[in-house]
């Protein structure tokens, strides 16, 4: 937040729309955050960047200027939209030098998704109503099974081994279990599930499973269970209602925070937030979805992931009402068919969509 000449309270948002269907619900992010803006008495100030897109690389050979961090790195937070043009740019290429960058650079460890089930959005699940499916995934976004250490040996005989080591680390476990923990105190079932395998991953998991054990220590107002990640992806259809905030490592949070928001309708509501929780780095706050080159350039996008990104952004930075009440706005357009995008079975276009959201706010 920067200090300003009277009492409103001042945010630094670097905008990066990026590629495809990204640069069409950017701007009607951008639209709700604005009406939320003015609604709440606080003040954006925008700064958009043309880099991290697959546009940018074909200028320039590279996603990212050689001064990237300098750029973005002293805003309070990034609001992104989406990269990648494989028909352009290999997927490797795009996002490995942009988004996982930012990720690693800014140590955006914990990766948020929140997975409710929305009013108006057929629920895959029978029988499913709207709060019965309303937690948190928490991924850790830096370590785990996602090292590149390991290589093959004999390679090509009839012989060959092949090795990819994890690496967890005390620190890196703590500090995404506090992240969790913290998150299940503020919200009101206080409860945490740990994603485990200790069963069959016979070194790693059960060290995670003791770091749980103690961390849990330090918050004694906060219930927790550990389920086996086989058994727990079950009980994401079975009983979503069970669950309030989740925590896992990196390959098991990736999977859960794919089923989770898949067990509650389609991919185009779906938000996310990469978050340095020190707040020494911007965090990174994007819908799920990619940018979706099937659909881009035709204006029918799904608005409503991005749109709800924000409102996290918001609540991130402080700004919890206005977040909540971009959530709240959200809820009342999705019911009516007519407000809705193809991809949720509607007839409205992506600024039809975006407007009446901003709309429902003020
Ligand atoms: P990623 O870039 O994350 O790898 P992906 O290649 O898996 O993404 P997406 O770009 O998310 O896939 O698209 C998957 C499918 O979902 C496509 O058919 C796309 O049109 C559809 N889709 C994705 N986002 C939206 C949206 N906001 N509105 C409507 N349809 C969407
Ligand atoms: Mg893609």
């Amino acid at each position: 937040m920067i200090a300003t000449g009277g009492n409103e309270r001042t945010y630094r948002i670097a905008v990066i729309p990026g590629d495809g269907i990204g640069r069409e619900v950017v701007p009607e992010g951008l639209r709700v955050l604005e009406a939320a803006a003015r609604k709440f008495g606080f003040r954006l100030h925008l700064d958009e960047f043309d880099f991290a897109s697959c546009d940018y690389y074909l200028k320039h050979n590279k996603m990212l200027p050689e001064d990237w961090k300098e750029r973005i790195g002293s805003h309070d937070a990034i609001f992104f939209g989406a990269v990648g043009w494989p028909e352009k740019v290999p997927d490797h290429i795009s996002l490995w030098g942009s988004l996982i960058q930012f990720r690693r650079e800014f140590d955006q460890y914990a990766n948020l998704r929140p997975v409710r089930l929305m009013p108006g959005i057929p629920c895959p699940l029978a029988g499913r109503a709207p709060g019965d499916i309303d937690f948190f995934v928490v991924r850790e976004n830096t370590e785990g099974e996602y090292s590149s250490i390991g290589g093959s040996i004999f390679p090509g005989t009839h012989r060959e081994v092949v090795i990819q080591e994890t690496i967890m680390t005390r620190i890196g476990i703590d500090r995404i279990l506090k992240f969790a923990f913290e998150l299940a105190q503020k919200r009101p079932r206080k409860h945490l599930t740990s994603a485990t395998k200790s069963n069959g991953i016979s070194i790693t998991m059960p060290y995670w499973d003791t770091r749980v054990e103690e961390m849990a220590k330090s918050f004694p107002d906060v219930t927790w269970d550990k389920y086996h990640i086989d058994i727990l992806a079950a009980h994401f259809v079975l009983n979503p209602d069970r669950f309030n905030v989740v925590v896992a490592s990196n390959l098991f949070g990736d999977i859960l925070s794919d089923l989770g928001p898949a067990c509650t309708g389609t991919i185009g509501i779906a938000p996310s937030g990469n978050i340095n929780p020190e707040r020494l780095f911007p965090s990174l706050f994007e819908p799920v979805h990619g940018s979706a080159p099937d659909i881009a350039g035709r204006g029918i996008a799904n608005p409503v992931a991005q749109i709800w990104s924000g409102a996290m952004m918001l609540d991130h930075l402080g700004e919890t009402e206005a977040g909540a009440a971009i959530v709240r706005a959200i809820e009342q357009v999705l019911p009516h068919k007519q407000l809705r995008t193809p991809d949720m079975g509607g007839t409205a276009n992506t600024v039809t969509a975006g407007k009446a959201i901003a709309d429902a706010l003020t």
